[in-house]
């Protein structure tokens, strides 16, 4: 039974609540007048119901197809305006006990090197992200209690923390590693993480324990619990996602949808981002081998959906997917996108020659965080590097309450353009800092409250002249 309170994975996401939603959206596909009230409804931007999102994802109307994605556009630029935040991940290690078959590091597969990061490899591989520019991670790991303990993880953090070179400084480590104990997510948060994030992979339970065959991630109560003992353990920011492509994504879409209400009704506050990311072929994995691949078009649509459903969760577009399909689905809700991502273990400093092959997946976007950079700021974007709202401790539903007071324009955006800032004069190519300067001059108008301007002005001229890391 359906109990969006329920501890119990099987009764807050519920199979038979997600067959029903997915009947009555494909009755509805062509119901313009249920159609109509749902979009007029998500125009309150309050997010909508699992099941009233199905049915737009399902709608098959043209012209209701075209309001859903100006609507999207529209509540990203009131939520988000048009910061994109900037992140890396880092991968400490591809030790893992587990059989994911859509994943390299499985245990099976004996032709994939195995790596794990010293602290001095990390100190080299974090100094190469921060001679990108990047001041944002998310750390990567497999899952192996013998190699890669909650221990190693942790020192790895305080290393990572503890590296200053030159200006340049991580100030947020996001870690997304297999789900753990109430104990090990209290030990993450004093080692002061921002997000913690864990993909489902798939809500289907009868799929998940096919995909995932032997090893700890099998018990997909275990895997699906995860995020509610994350939060007992004192972490309010977590991420959600599912890896389309392993299973029907209407399916997914409806289950991920689920378990941010059921993190909102139980915890009283929902994911801070949703990550969306497909499979993508890598050592020993053959994307079409698992036949529920999506369109770019469906991808879009999804993207639309989710930012219209859940109007304060971030979204997260990884370097899995192109250039130019990246660009599709920017203005359609993404808030943070990956730069110069390697998926290899070590290949920030020293990159893997062919045979020496440890990444996770192939990348579809190979360029520099540069010209990342310059083609967000061409496109109308700001790349932002922010990370006050975790280090001013504006996290959980004291983040979603500066959201939902619109004061965003006057904190996140200064914060944005101070840190871009920094960018420019630390990092970017010439080209890259005429473009990032004159749009740093135009986007001060956006800043409302004269005193706010003022001082941001102020602060720009010190990181000018070598000062850093001021924020509000
Ligand atoms: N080991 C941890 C766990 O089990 O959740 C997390 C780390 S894993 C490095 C990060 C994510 O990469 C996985 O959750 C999965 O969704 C994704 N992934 C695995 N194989 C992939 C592939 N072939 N293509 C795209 N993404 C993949």
């Amino acid at each position: 039974m359906y109990q969006v309170m329920s501890p119990k994975a099987e009764e807050f996401i519920s199979h038979e609540e997600i067959m029903e939603s997915l009947a009555y959206a494909g009755q509805n596909k062509g119901n313009r007048e249920l159609i109509g009230q749902i979009i007029e409804k998500a125009k309150l931007r309050k997010g909508l119901s699992h099941r009233e999102a199905a049915v737009l994802l399902d709608c098959e109307l043209e012209d209701k197809n075209q309001e859903i994605y100006a609507l999207a556009e529209q509540i990203k630029k009131d939520f988000y305006g048009n910061r994109i935040v900037m992140f890396a991940p880092l991968y400490l290690s591809n030790y893992c006990i587990n059989g994911c078959e859509y994943c390299p590091y499985h245990l099976k597969n004996k032709h994939i090197a195995r790596k794990k990061l010293t602290q001095e490899d990390i100190v080299k591989e974090v100094a190469a992200l921060q001679d990108m520019g990047h001041k944002r991670l998310a750390l990567e790991a497999g899952e192996d209690p013998v190699n890669n303990p909650i221990e190693y993880i942790l020192e790895c953090i305080q290393t990572i923390y503890g590296i200053k070179h030159k200006n340049g400084a991580i100030r947020r480590v996001n870690v997304n590693i297999a789900a753990t104990t109430v104990e090990n997510y209290r030990k993450l948060k004093e080692a002061g993480i921002g997000t913690y994030i864990l993909f489902q992979e798939t809500y289907d339970k009868k799929s998940y324990e096919k995909l995932h065959p032997t090893g700890p991630k099998h018990d997909y109560a275990y895997h699906t619990e995860a995020m509610d003992r994350a939060m007992d353990g004192g972490i309010d920011d977590v991420g959600l996602g599912v890896l389309f492509g392993l299973n029907n994504y209407r399916y997914d879409f409806t289950g991920i949808l689920m378990h941010a209400e059921h993190l909102e009704a139980y915890k009283g506050v929902g994911p801070h981002t949703i990550s969306v990311p497909r499979l993508r072929r890598a050592d020993d994995i053959d994307p079409d081998v698992f036949d529920n691949g999506i369109s770019d078009e469906m991808f879009a649509k999804i993207v639309a959906c989710i930012r219209i459903a859940v109007p304060y969760t971030g979204m997260i577009v990884s370097t899995r997917e192109s250039k130019a399909c990246r660009e599709k689905v920017l203005h359609l809700g993404v808030s943070q996108i990956s730069g110069a991502s390697k998926t290899s273990v070590g290949g920030y400093a020293e990159p893997e020659e062919e045979e020496d092959n440890s990444a996770q997946f192939d990348v579809s976007d190979n360029r520099t965080l540069d010209e990342v950079v310059k083609w967000l700021m061409e496109l109308g974007y700001v790349p932002s590097f922010c990370t006050a709202c975790y280090r001013e401790g504006r996290t959980g539903d004291r983040f979603m309450s500066l959201l939902k007071s619109g004061q965003i324009v006057n904190c996140c955006h200064p914060n944005a353009l101070m840190t871009l800032k920094e960018y420019l004069e630390d990092y970017a190519s010439e080209d890259t800092k005429k473009v990032g300067e004159a749009l740093i001059e135009k986007e001060l108008d956006v800043v409302t409250n004269p005193k706010v301007r003022g001082k941001v002005e102020e602060y720009l001229a010190n990181i000018h002249k070598g000062e850093r890391d001021f924020r509000f």
